[in-house]
């Protein structure tokens, strides 16, 4: 093992004879592992292409202009301060198990003597990548104001074009897939149109926008008991959502999409259909489930390599039942956590450590401002009190005190005045969303409001 990195970029270690572990991706996974180890007799490299963490089941607020994004994002550095680790902005592209380095974008080379990959996942376009062109996905701070950016816009397009079927079309936002982040997504846009951009405009009612929430599953929050589906569904459509069941998108454009033999004119079109985990099987040459995650030991470790673990949405662990444990934070967290105890086990010379429980400790969901469903297994909330629940545990996991009091503060002006204090439009759009700039017959005309 070399003292530097092999490209020598790195920075002579004070304590080379120490093993190095390297962990890719600080995301809920990756940075407890590396919390867990700031005290341990190594050293610890950690690897993530964005400089932050991210609390991704707050993004959604984000992309709906309820929160900005420093509320929902950590710079790494400043989590882990152990003089054991050093953090670097760079990308994983290769793994070679057999001379035990890691290959980065940036040209590095960096031998380990343990590797943690928790890199996570990415959305999967069920075999459509093409379509990725025209529907944005969810899943990093970039995604959530490109999408908030969009939506925004689409109302002020709107207001400013006199071809009612364009306007239609801007005031038109298709949801691809209703598991918890479609739905969450569908009741915050329905409250920005009918709520706090009702007033706003002088040519267009926003309140008249159409949110449709397209699910090819016969019910809504498939993850969640039949009941809990029902009072979502009813939740929804109290908020003025449609919700399409048992529908499956069929083609996508740069105008709309086709959904059940349905074609659909929208603007906007998000995608929050299924997820498949990063490159790990690439990486590591060896095979995946359908999903790309990769195969682990009850220890997490990958079979044949007790010194490669391999954690979170990139992991195919198993629970109790033996079922596939679910992509879920809370799963990530503690497998960081288990993965961090058995490295100090290892590190002070045990060698058996148990094997990973995952304990489960419920599902939430929120749909709008007044509501939201936990399920508990034995026990399910739904309505005001689910989403209070909702609400402390997501401020409870929220990472740091600023983003903690900045969230609840938010949420507090909200609840009283639907305001929603980051609705602002930067960037780029053109190069966002086509969509938004497609040829129309509208194009070149002068808006109603320049002509009045
Ligand atoms: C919009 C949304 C809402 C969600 N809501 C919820 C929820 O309400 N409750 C819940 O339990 N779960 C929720 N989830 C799922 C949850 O976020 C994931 O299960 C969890 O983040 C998985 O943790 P992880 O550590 O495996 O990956 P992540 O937390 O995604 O972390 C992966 C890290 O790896 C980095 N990375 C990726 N590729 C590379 C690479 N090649 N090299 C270096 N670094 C890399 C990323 O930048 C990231 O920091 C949500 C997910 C999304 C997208």
């Amino acid at each position: 093992m070399q003292d530097i990195f092999n490209s020598g970029r790195g920075t002579p270690s004070p304590a080379s004879h120490l093993p190095r572990i390297v962990i890719a991706g600080a995301g809920f996974g990756g940075l407890e592992v590396a919390k867990g180890l700031q005290k341990a007799p190594a050293r610890i490299v950690v690897i993530d292409r964005h400089n932050y963490d991210l609390f991704q089941p707050l993004l959604y607020q984000v992309a709906t202009a309820a929160l900005s994004p420093a509320d929902v994002a950590v710079p790494i550095r400043s989590l882990l301060h152990g003089r054991n680790t050093e953090i670097l902005l760079d990308e994983v592209t290769a793994v070679d198990r057999a001379a035990r380095t890691v290959a980065t974008r940036d040209g590095r080379r960096i031998d380990f003597d343990i590797l943690v990959l928790a890199t996570g996942s990415l959305y999967n376009y069920f075999g459509h990548s093409e379509w990725g062109r025209f529907v944005p996905s969810l899943k990093t701070l970039d995604d959530a104001v490109a999408i908030r950016r969009s939506v925004l816009l689409a109302f002020e397009k709107a207001e400013g074009s006199d071809d009612a079927a364009e306007r239609s079309a801007l005031l038109t936002f298709v949801l691809v897939g209703a598991g918890p982040t479609g739905v969450e997504l569908a009741g915050a846009i329905a409250e920005l149109a009918k709520a706090t951009l009702a007033r706003d405009f002088r040519h267009i009612d926003p309140s008249a926008a159409r949110i449709i929430l397209v699910e090819a599953a016969p019910r809504i929050l498939g993850v969640f008991p039949e009941k809990i589906s029902r009072y979502a569904q009813s939740a929804l459509k109290e908020l003025g959502v449609e919700v399409m069941t048992g529908t499956a998108i069929e083609a996508v454009d740069a105008r709309g999409v086709l959904a059940g033999g349905k074609r659909i004119e929208a603007r906007n079109v998000i995608w929050c259909a299924g997820v498949e985990a990063t490159p790990v099987g690439r990486w590591l040459q060896v095979p995946t489930k359908k999903n790309g995650t990769v195969e682990v030991e009850p220890d997490l470790t990958l079979p044949g390599h007790p010194e490669i673990f391999v954690i979170g949405d990139a992991a195919a662990a198993r629970g109790r039942d033996g079922k596939p444990l679910p992509g879920l934070a809370a799963v990530a967290k503690q497998q960081g956590q288990y993965v961090a105890k058995a490295i100090r086990a290892r590190l002070s010379g045990e060698r058996r450590t148990r094997p990973f429980r995952y304990h489960d400790y419920g599902t939430m969901a929120t749909i709008g401002r007044k509501a939201a469903v936990a399920d508990f297994g034995r026990i399910q909330v739904t309505g005001f009190l689910g989403w209070l629940l909702w609400g402390g545990v997501h401020i409870y996991y929220l990472i740091g005190a600023r983003n903690r009091t900045m969230v609840f503060l938010n949420w507090l002006w909200a609840w009283f005045t639907y305001g929603r204090g980051a609705r602002l439009i930067t960037g780029d759009d053109r190069a966002l969303n086509p969509r938004l700039h497609a040829e129309t017959p509208a194009e070149g005309r002068q808006s109603s409001l320049v002509q009045q």
